[in-house]
């Protein structure tokens, strides 16, 4: 084991701090990744503040990392030091049941280990990206192509694949009409991907505020859910709706803007139910899913798609400093559009 920096939360109502944590030697499938950038998702606020249940603190958390390989263990047949690297929100798997064999190690019937608050596969409490370094099993560890600015690559290994997942499932593409609901961090690159397959993009946020924006990231068209006359004017619209908001939404509303066999997936995940009326889903043969980030394939495929066609998260970079500010504001929704720690400030 070794100590590295990093920011914790102590408890669920406490401000994160700075401290330190352990990182376990490498292991001979293990690389070692000096952490340069850190993303700050949505899901690390509801984690630290037990929205969706208890967690063992102190926790640090991150799960959308981006640095340079600076050691591997000796089988590592997939990474060299000097490696750009990114790691998201899972660190491993069991590798045998259905969906592992299949490539969905996502769904892990036993649970994927997830990158912070999991347990892993030695029975430690993993933590998170919000420090200097981190150890992985190289099959759980994505290539950051050059032309992607570093600051940048962070947030899509999370906000980029939970949303290019369900996009390229529910097949976004040309002739789709697709809306994206909630213009954050998830919700800006839903946008650039969805337009950069092709689909007519429509933004449902709550005011007009940042309507300039999402025009500038591929969006036709903008409203406001505010407004009730949104529900009127886009009724029987669209033939996919991505909902990325992290409070309740009024679903009966949203599902009436589908058309025939449309669909409405959420990744939002906010800590209530989503109560669905059937009724709401009888017209047009609607339905209702849900999505959980993407398994490695396609987060390097969703990497090396941005990469090619110039699409990138728009980043505020933060020192260590101001992480807790930066959570009021994502809280908020006073984010444009993901916040970055420098990990460099907490060296
Ligand atoms: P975020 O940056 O805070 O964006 C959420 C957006 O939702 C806000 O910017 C805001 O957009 C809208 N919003 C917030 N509160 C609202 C409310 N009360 N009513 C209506 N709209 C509201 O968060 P994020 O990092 O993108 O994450 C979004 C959600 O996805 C979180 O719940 C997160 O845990 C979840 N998530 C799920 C997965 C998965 O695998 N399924 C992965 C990552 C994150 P406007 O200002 O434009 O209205
Ligand atoms: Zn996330
Ligand atoms: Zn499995």
């Amino acid at each position: 084991m070794f100590t590295v920096n990093a920011i914790a939360a102590p408890s669920a109502t406490e401000p994160l701090v700075r401290t330190t944590i352990e990182r376990r030697d490498l292991g001979p499938h293990d690389v070692l990744i000096e952490i340069r950038y850190a993303g700050i998702c949505h899901s690390d606020i509801h984690t630290v503040r037990g929205d969706w249940g208890s967690v063992p603190y102190p926790l640090t958390v991150g799960h959308e990392i981006v640095g340079r390989i600076t050691e591997v263990g000796a089988d590592v047949t997939r990474h060299a030091v000097g490696d750009r690297a990114g790691v998201g929100c899972m660190v491993n798997s069991c590798r045998e049941c259905e969906n592992c064999r299949t490539g969905n190690e996502q769904y892990c019937l036993k649970g994927n280990t997830q990158t912070y608050a999991g347990v892993d596969r030695d029975g430690t409490v993993t933590q998170g990206g919000y420090s200097t370094h981190v150890v992985v099993n190289e099959d759980f560890v994505l290539r950051v192509p050059e032309s992607i600015p570093y600051e940048a690559a962070a947030p899509m290994l999370c906000a980029g694949i939970t949303t290019y997942s369900p996009l390229a499932h529910w097949n976004a593409g040309p002739g789709k009409k697709v809306a994206v609901v909630g213009l954050g961090g998830l919700g800006h690159m839903a946008v650039k991907i969805a337009a950069a397959m092709g689909a007519e993009v429509t933004v449902l946020s709550q005011t007009l505020s940042k309507k300039d924006d999402g025009l500038r990231f591929g969006a036709e068209h903008y409203h406001a859910t505010k407004d009730p006359a949104t529900f009127e004017v886009l009724k029987n619209s669209f033939d996919l709706i991505i909902n990325t908001v992290s409070a309740p939404i009024d679903m009966a509303s949203y599902l009436g803007l589908l058309r025939l066999d449309g669909t409405l997936v959420s990744v939002g995940a906010p800590p209530e139910p989503l109560p669905v009326p059937v009724f709401a889903l009888f017209g047009n043969r609607r339905s209702f899913a849900g999505s959980s980030i993407g398994s490695i394939a396609e987060t390097q495929e969703m990497l090396d798609f941005c990469a090619e066609r110039g699409i990138a998260p728009e980043v505020e970079v933060i020192g260590a400093e101001a992480v807790n500010d930066a959570y009021e504001r994502v809280l908020a929704s006073d984010v444009r559009y993901r916040f970055v720690i420098d990990i460099d400030t907490l060296h």
